[in-house]
């Protein structure tokens, strides 16, 4: 998506991804294939490259150090690095007076019995490292130290975070974006459910006070702003009784709960990013419709046709080759008011 938006500007783009033929592949003017650490492959990317960009946090941040001896890498290597691990977000997120979940560094079984009972039996541990959608994560609601043995190396042994169990009113996110002079700019904030973990639907608008907008737009400012972040950032927030927020977690990129801007806004997140890193002024966030957007997760492709078919949806599939069970496989988003 984000090569697509390079190109509607004119630019080109090559794609570094160790998968031969994926989703971004189809669409840029080429396509290393390596790993993301391979340093011949760093070294060619960096060669043919005027500004480096990435839209997965689990790019290793030596490659990303590495590119940028040579080449612009935007955004900085510091936010993948801080949003890598669960642990060190939070501790930078308090450090800029923004409030999360509390929480507990887990790496021991005794670790754990402390943690849950310091947060009455109930929370969620989480790997510290390498998850996302949902992965690696394990609820605890009353749990009784005597439950607990093994749990520590049946997550793999990792460094684990345990978070208070948050007893949220809703989930929102921000998409927002930084542009090297400093220049913020932010889209509505949207309202999300998950299932089993994995994104559902991103619905705009919220159903928030103006002021909890204004809070979220505040806190995803002050985020890019610690971080001299240049490109366009989705932020995850609790949104709870009171209409306070907590914050969940940073995504360094472009981000699935604003898949529905390149729909309902002028002006897309993907074209944002581009703008951005592209050192062009950013773009209105104007907002022309209501939406709903939806992900399609593994067969739930098949309803492609009947998508098709319906007024007002723009559908959008990523091209994968095999509909295998969680995977994301594609979107649509619905205008619901314009
Ligand atoms: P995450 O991978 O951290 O975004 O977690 C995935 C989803 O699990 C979140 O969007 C929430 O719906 C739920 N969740 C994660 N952490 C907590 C928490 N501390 N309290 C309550 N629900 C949570």
């Amino acid at each position: 998506m984000i090569a697509m938006a390079a190109a509607k500007l004119g630019y080109r783009t090559v794609v570094l991804e160790p998968q031969a033929d994926c989703p971004a592949a189809q669409v840029a003017n080429r396509q290393i294939v390596a790993a993301y650490d391979d340093a011949a492959a760093l070294a060619e990317l960096a060669r043919l490259s005027s500004v480096v960009t990435y839209e997965f946090e689990n790019v290793p941040v030596a490659a990303a150090e590495e590119l940028a001896h040579s080449v612009a890498v935007c955004p900085p290597p510091m936010a993948l690095e801080i949003s890598q691990d669960r642990l060190t977000e939070k501790r930078f997120l308090n450090g800029i007076g923004l409030a999360t979940a509390d929480f507990r560094a887990v790496d021991t079984d005794e670790d754990l019995a402390a943690a849950l009972q310091a947060f009455d039996g109930s929370g969620v541990l989480k790997t510290r490292r390498m998850g996302y959608d949902g992965k690696g994560q394990r609820v605890f609601r009353n749990a009784r130290n005597g439950d607990l043995a093994g749990t520590f190396q049946s997550l793999g042994g990792v460094p684990l975070i345990l978070e208070a169990f948050v007893p949220f009113e809703r989930e929102i996110s921000i998409i927002a974006a930084r542009a090297a002079d400093g220049t913020l700019a932010a889209y509505d904030p949207a309202e999300n459910v998950h299932r089993d973990g994995i994104l559902h639907t991103s619905t705009v608008p919220a159903r928030v006070a103006p002021a909890t907008v204004t809070a979220a737009q505040s806190a995803a400012f002050a985020i890019l702003h610690a971080l001299r972040y240049v490109g366009v950032v989705g932020v995850e927030f609790f949104v709870l009784d009171n209409g306070s927020l907590l914050v969940n977690e940073i995504a360094p990129r472009v981000h699935n709960s604003g898949h529905w801007t390149e729909a309902a806004c002028t002006i897309s997140q993907f074209e944002q990013h581009v703008r951005a890193v592209a050192g062009l002024p950013l773009a209105s966030t104007a907002r022309h419709s209501d939406c709903v957007m939806e992900n399609l997760i593994g067969d739930e492709v098949n309803r492609t046709a009947s998508l098709a078919a319906e007024a007002d949806v723009m559908l959008h599939l990523y091209g994968k080759a095999e509909a295998r069970p969680g995977r994301k496989m594609g979107h649509f988003t619905r205008l619901t008011r314009a």
